[in-house]
C-alpha cells in the first residue's frame, strides 16, 4: 500500500484469524441455469488454476448425480495425484449413502482422500415444504456421516439455508453430526438471505455448538449473491470465527451465483489476511468464462474491460501525472482500490468526450506516436464528438487520417517551394536522384 494512504479499513484485531479457501466452481457453479458445462480439458485448466492461486480445496463435483459426472470427477481427482497439485478435493453428496458410495469408489480407484460434503436442507421453512421432520433428518446425518466416516472420507457436514434456520434446529442437526465424526461443518446462505451482521451472528452461535461438542471442528462459509453482499457476509463470517470461506470464479452459481472468488481472493490480500500471488487471476476468470460461456462485464470488478480503465480527464490527468512521476505504487493507488499490479494489469487512458488533451497526448507518447498539436487537436476534436470512448481503430484512424493530411500539406509546400527557386538549384537536379519520395524529407527550406 502507498505510504500516502491512511487506511481507515485498518482495524485493531490482532493475529488475523488463518483461513482456508474451497473453490465451488466446478460444482455449484456449474448449477448455474445460463453455464455451458466445460469439456473436460477445461475442467482440468481450471483446477490447475485454482491450485496455481493456492486455493486450499475443490468441489469436483457431486458424483451422485450420474456416470457423466463421476467420470470427470474421476479425471480431475487423478489430475490431483498425477500432477501432484497441492490442492485437495472434495465432492458434494445428498446426505443419503447413495450419494456418498460412489465418492468412496472414486477416492479408492484413486488413490486420492476426497473430503464428503454432505448436505441436507436444515430451515424449518424447507422442513415445512418438503414435508420433512427434524427426526428424519437427524436419522439421515447420524446414517450418511456414520457411513462417510466408516468408509475413512473426511466429512464436512452442509446444513442448506443454515441463514434461516432456528437454533434449536442448527444445534440438533450439528451436534448429531459431530458426535457421528464429522470433522466440518458448513453454513450455507442458500438463498443469499444473510447480512454481515447475520452472518456473524450465526458463525459465532455454530461454534459455540462446537465448543459445546468439544472443539476442533472447523466451520465453513458459503455465501451466495441474491442480495449482493456475498463478499461482506463472507468477511463477516471469516471475522467471527469461520476457518473456511467457499466462492466460485466470476460469481458463477446457482440464480445469481455464490461468493466470487477472485473478488474475495483480492480482499482478503488487501485486508492482510493471506498473502498470495494473483498474477494469474485474471487468466482464472477468463478461463472459466470462456469454459462455461457466461461473460465477464466489462464493470465486474478486477477481471473486467473497465477495471482499470478511465477515459475521465480528471482521473486521466492525475494517472498520467504519476505515470511522469515514474511512481508505480501511486500509478496504481491514485485512482484505484485495487492495484492493477496486484492482479497483472495495468491502468489504462482512454480518449473519448469527457477526456481532456491530456489523454490524447498519453495515449500517443503510450505507443512511440509523438503528440504534435495538430494531431492532438484532430483527435481530441473527434472524441469530444463522438458519444462513446474512442475504440483503438478510431483513434488510430483519426491519427492516419492526420498523419496523411500532413503529408499532403508537406507535399504542396515542398512543390511551392521548388517553384520559387532558380531552376538550376532543383534539388532534383543537385542531388542527382530522380526518386521522388527522397525529395520530401531531405530537402531544406529557406
Ligand atoms: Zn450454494
Amino acid at each position: 500500500m502507498h505510504p500516502l494512504i491512511y487506511d481507515w479499513n485498518r482495524t485493531t484485531e490482532t493475529p488475523r484469524p488463518s483461513v482456508m479457501l474451497d473453490d465451488e466452481t466446478l460444482r455449484d457453479g456449474l448449477q448455474s441455469p445460463s453455464v455451458r458445462c466445460p469439456s473436460i480439458d477445461e475442467k482440468l485448466r481450471i483446477l490447475h488454476l485454482m491450485d496455481g492461486l493456492g486455493i486450499d480445496t475443490a468441489d469436483l463435483g457431486l458424483p451422485g448425480a450420474g456416470p457423466h459426472v463421476v467420470r470427470d470427477v474421476e479425471r480431475l481427482a487423478r489430475e490431483i495425484v498425477d500432477g501432484r497439485l497441492r490442492i485437495q478435493a472434495n465432492c458434494a453428496a445428498r446426505t443419503v449413502i447413495a450419494d456418498i458410495k460412489p465418492i468412496v469408489e472414486v477416492s479408492q480407484r484413486v488413490g486420492l482422500p476426497i473430503e464428503c460434503g454432505t448436505f441436507i436442507g436444515s430451515s424449518p421453512l424447507r422442513q415445512y415444504a418438503e414435508g420433512w421432520s427434524l427426526d428424519q433428518l437427524l436419522k439421515l446425518t447420524e446414517d450418511a456421516i456414520a457411513f462417510a466416516v466408516g468408509e475413512n472420507l473426511p466429512v464436512m457436514y452442509v446444513t442448506e439455508d443454515t441463514t434461516r434456520a432456528d437454533p434449536d434446529t442448527l444445534r440438533a442437526l450439528y451436534s448429531t453430526a459431530i458426535r457421528a465424526g464429522a470433522k466440518r461443518v458448513c453454513i450455507a446462505d442458500t438463498v443469499g438471505h444473510a447480512t454481515p451482521a447475520g452472518a456473524a451472528a450465526v458463525v459465532r452461535f455454530v461454534a459455540t455448538i462446537v465448543e459445546e461438542c468439544g472443539g476442533g471442528i472447523g466451520i465453513d462459509w458459503h455465501g451466495h449473491r441474491d442480495r449482493d453482499l456475498a463478499i461482506a457476509n463472507t468477511i463477516a463470517a471469516l471475522d467471527a470465527g469461520a476457518t473456511r470461506l467457499h466462492g466460485a470464479a466470476i460469481g458463477i452459481g446457482e440464480r445469481v451465483g455464490n461468493t466470487p472468488m477472485d473478488a474475495l481472493l483480492v480482499n482478503l490480500v488487501l485486508m492482510g489476511y493471506i498473502e498470495r500471488d494473483l498474477s494469474a487471476l485474471c487468466e482464472y476468470c477468463e478461463a472459466v468464462s470462456a469454459a462455461t460461456g457466461v461473460p465477464i462485464p466489462p464493470n465486474y470488478p478486477i477481471a473486467g474491460r473497465d477495471a482499470f480503465r478511465t477515459a475521465t480527464g480528471v482521473h486521466a490527468a492525475a494517472v498520467i501525472k504519476a505515470f511522469r512521476k515514474k511512481d508505480a505504487g501511486l500509478i496504481d493507488a491514485v485512482y484505484s482500490g485495487v492495484p492493477a499490479s496486484l492482479v497483472a494489469r495495468e491502468q489504462q487512458i482512454d480518449v473519448g468526450p469527457m477526456s481532456g488533451k491530456s489523454n490524447v497526448v498519453f495515449w500517443l507518447e503510450r505507443r512511440g506516436i509523438a503528440a504534435s498539436d495538430a494531431l492532438v487537436d484532430r483527435i481530441f476534436a473527434k472524441a469530444k464528438g463522438s458519444a462513446t470512448v474512442l475504440t483503438e481503430q478510431k483513434a488510430e484512424g483519426r491519427r492516419q487520417k492526420a498523419e496523411g493530411r500532413r503529408q499532403k500539406a508537406e507535399g504542396r509546400r515542398q512543390k511551392a517551394s521548388y517553384c520559387g527557386r532558380p531552376a538550376g538549384r532543383s534539388p532534383r537536379r543537385s542531388a542527382g536522384q530522380g526518386v521522388k519520395p527522397r525529395m520530401w524529407p531531405g530537402t531544406t527550406r529557406n
